[in-house]
């Protein structure tokens, strides 16, 4: 039995001097920006395409190792296993921490710091929710994970009661996230100006209907751009 120094020296003396070098290389880069962009686009076919991209260069890569090992082939079993369990981890884990990456990219804040009923408002609605806002011009409010975010245009143009319905509207998406298909929780849920078809969406607005009633939750519909 050798040491895993010894495996990790012969699988770099092995690669090294394969010739599918490049190959391998270049299905590893392949991976890495195919993973790159999964992370970076918020459309859910686009998500699901890169992301079978990126798995599928993998294997291309872990084919090509495995074939070209002179010494243990078992390594490159582990390798492909930790990548498998690293992968899966991360399209599980992904959506719930989606909102993380969301904050930073926008440079969100806490919406407290300005509307201070919003937040309560929005956890009576849904549990342990939060409500941020960022700098944006365009009135617009999305949610992810359990955080609703508002852009500072529609705080400005939104009256109280206009607001109240569409942080209700996203409310009920963050309650009903469990039973929204894996791919939709991948995309941002946002509040448009076109009045919804799909059903998720009509159960949403119904929702916000109840708590605010019809008249504000078309008048914040008119006011999107
Ligand atoms: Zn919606």
């Amino acid at each position: 039995m050798k040491s895993i120094t010894d495996e990790l020296v012969c699988y770099a003396t092995c690669i090294n001097n394969s010739e599918l070098l490049p190959m391998i290389l270049f299905f590893i880069g392949a991976s890495l920006l195919l993973f790159m962009f999964y992370m970076k686009t918020q459309t859910p076919i686009h998500r699901i395409i890169s992301f079978a991209g990126a798995q599928t260069s993998m294997v291309g890569a872990i084919a090509a190792t495995f074939s070209t090992m002179e010494c243990s082939r078992m390594f490159t079993i582990e390798v492909y296993l930790a990548y498998v369990s690293i992968s899966t981890g991360i399209m599980i884990f992904l959506p719930g921490l989606y909102y993380k990456i969301l904050i930073k990219r926008h440079n969100a804040r806490p919406i407290s710091e300005i509307v201070d009923w919003a937040d309560e408002f929005v956890n009576t609605l849904a549990n342990d929710s939060q409500v941020y806002y960022f700098d944006s011009a365009i009135p617009k409010a999305f949610a992810s994970g359990k955080t609703i975010f508002v852009s500072v245009g529609m705080l400005e143009i939104f009256n109280e009661q206009e607001l109240k319905a569409v942080l209700a509207h996203e409310a009920w998406h963050l309650r009903h996230n469990n039973k929204t298909p894996i791919l939709r929780q991948l995309s941002l849920m946002t509040f448009t100006k076109y009045r919804p078809k799909q059903e998720l969406e009509l159960m949403a607005d119904r929702f916000a209907e109840e708590i605010v009633g019809k008249v504000p939750l078309e008048s914040a519909r008119e006011k999107l751009i």
